[in-house]
């Protein structure tokens, strides 16, 4: 394959459901080996590798729970054993756990934490010294219109989305100079098993207040990755909305 991005290795993150993996099969359909992180499902892992080996890439599912800093670095290690090189880490893992603020336990402010915000934290720094190697290391954190608006019940959620950003563009100032760029990718509401957990009668309000008055598609997200991937050399600390316009 000769698109430019091939030959190149990335990591995606929870990249066997959702966006994460209408975000692999992008990458692989554009000749990048791509390593499918999951942490429970491990059949979806396991069938889209199967999928992307079939149309003659290359792909590995790798079992980690990215909240945790030992199992990113595996994910890393894994990654080098395989592949030899590591180009682009897509941080697409995450949760939600909506509570009102009165209700919120500390647990779920605890897990959505881990799990959205310190799990970028424990890849990317597992990730960089390759990433620095590398002739143009990307990193994509796919934060959220959540993090830039807020949304009700969703403190935790929020505050980690939120976070991410302000990660994006501090580390992107700190490795301008290395040609390693960092983007923020702030998808709206993607239709993903996530937003389908909303109650219908909820998700007709939320399409109503859509200006263009439909959900995203999770292939909508992965060609904004791809973007910033392949096209993306002068692009850094910046968010990509994709969000249908209802935040501008
Ligand atoms: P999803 O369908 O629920 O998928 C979530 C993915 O994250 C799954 O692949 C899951 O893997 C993975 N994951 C969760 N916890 C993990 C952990 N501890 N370690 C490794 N992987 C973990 O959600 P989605 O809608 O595709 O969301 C993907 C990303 O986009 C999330 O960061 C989400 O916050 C963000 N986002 C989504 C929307 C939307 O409207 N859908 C909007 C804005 C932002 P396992 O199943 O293997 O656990």
């Amino acid at each position: 394959m000769t698109t430019a991005l091939a030959g190149k290795v990335a990591i995606i993150t929870g990249g066997s459901k959702g966006i994460g993996s209408a975000i692999t099969r992008e990458l692989a359909s554009n000749g990048v080996k791509v390593v499918v992180n999951y942490n429970q499902s491990k059949e979806s892992a396991e069938a889209i590798v199967n999928e992307i080996k079939a149309n003659g890439g290359e792909a590995l599912a790798v079992q980690a729970d990215v909240s945790y800093c030992d199992q990113a670095e595996r994910l890393v290690e894994e990654t080098k054993k395989q592949f030899g090189q590591l180009d682009i880490l897509v941080n697409n893992a995450g949760i939600t756990r909506d509570r009102s603020f009165k209700k919120l336990g500390e647990e779920d402010w605890k897990k959505v934490i881990d799990v959205n915000l310190n799990s970028v934290y424990n890849t990317t720094t597992a990730a960089l010294s390759h990433l620095l190697e590398a002739e143009a290391g990307r990193v994509v954190n796919i934060s959220s219109i959540i993090g830039q608006a807020g949304g009700f019940g969703q403190t935790n959620y929020a505050a980690a989305k939120a976070g991410l950003i302000g990660f994006t563009k501090s580390l992107a100032l700190e490795l301008a100079r290395t040609g390693v760029t960092v983007n923020a990718i702030c998808p709206g509401f993607i239709e993903t098993e996530m937003v389908m957990a909303i109650p219908e009668n909820v998700r007709e309000q939320i399409v109503a207040k859509i200006p263009a008055r439909r959900f995203g598609h999770a292939e909508e997200i992965a060609r904004g990755v791809l973007f910033l991937c392949q096209d993306g050399s002068y692009i850094t600390g910046q968010q990509l909305n994709i969000n249908g316009g209802l935040y501008m």
